[in-house]
């Protein structure tokens, strides 16, 4: 292979998006592990706003996860933090995320990473058949998560877009925000398991210590 052959084209944007409720450590080393896999110039993490597809009623305001991927993030350089979902009034749709960045970086390759668990469900997306002609996939799952099935659907329902959506796997995902917040409410540590600023802060302001909060 030519060194003309092993230059990138374009530069590249990993758009990180998750409800990050809260950001962990599986979050930020599958973000980096697909920075170096597909050579990513910058990973924008951008906290989901109103989660039209959720049914918990507890997710935590925007600005208090903000404010934890803000300090889970700030010592990588190659990492960043946008607002762009949590300042929009209304329903989160990705489809409206990714118009804007794409007018934002037109020329960029952009690629949304994300749960393979997510990701599965990406034909019920609002407008879905546009996301993919946007921007291509990064799956993020633990090792042993079969991602064999949804990407077989892929192939055989839309071939158009096979090679556009990819797969990580990412060992650091055991760790699970579920698991975070359920650890919170019984009382036990969570040191090790995210940014110690990100502990602190959910220390500081009491959250996830009750199933319910009214804030
Ligand atoms: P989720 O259903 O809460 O998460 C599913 C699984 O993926 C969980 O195991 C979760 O782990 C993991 N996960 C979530 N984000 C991840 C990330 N960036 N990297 C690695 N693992 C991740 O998913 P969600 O957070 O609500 O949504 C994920 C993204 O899909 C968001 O950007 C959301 O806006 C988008 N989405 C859009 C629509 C729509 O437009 N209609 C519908 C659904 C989702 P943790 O719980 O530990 O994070």
């Amino acid at each position: 292979m030519t060194m003309e052959n092993t230059k990138k084209k374009a530069d590249r944007l990993g758009i990180m998006g998750g409800t990050f409720d809260p950001i962990h450590y599986g979050h930020l080393v599958a973000a980096e592990m697909a920075r170096g896999e597909f050579q990513l110039d910058k990973v924008l993490f951008i906290p989901t706003g109103n989660p039209p597809h959720k049914d918990r009623k507890d997710i935590l305001p925007g600005e208090l996860r903000y404010k934890m991927v803000e300090r889970a993030v700030q010592d990588n350089p190659a990492f960043d933090i946008s607002a762009l979902e949590i300042e929009r009034k209304g329903p989160s749709y990705t489809v409206e995320t990714l118009r804007i960045l794409r007018r934002t970086w037109p020329e960029h390759e952009l690629y949304f990473i994300t749960g393979t668990d997510a990701l599965r469900e990406i034909f019920s997306w609002r407008e879905y058949e546009e996301i993919l002609t946007l921007i291509q996939f990064i799956g993020a799952a633990r090792p042993g998560f079969e991602a064999g099935e949804f990407l077989l659907k892929v192939q055989q329902e839309h071939p158009e877009i096979e090679g556009r959506i990819h797969h990580l796997e990412v060992p650091a995902l055991a760790i699970s925000s579920t698991d975070i917040r359920s650890r919170v409410r019984n009382g036990q540590p969570i040191r090790y398991l995210l940014p110690d600023p990100v502990r602190v802060f959910i220390e500081q302001h009491g959250l996830y210590a009750s199933e319910f909060k009214d804030f």
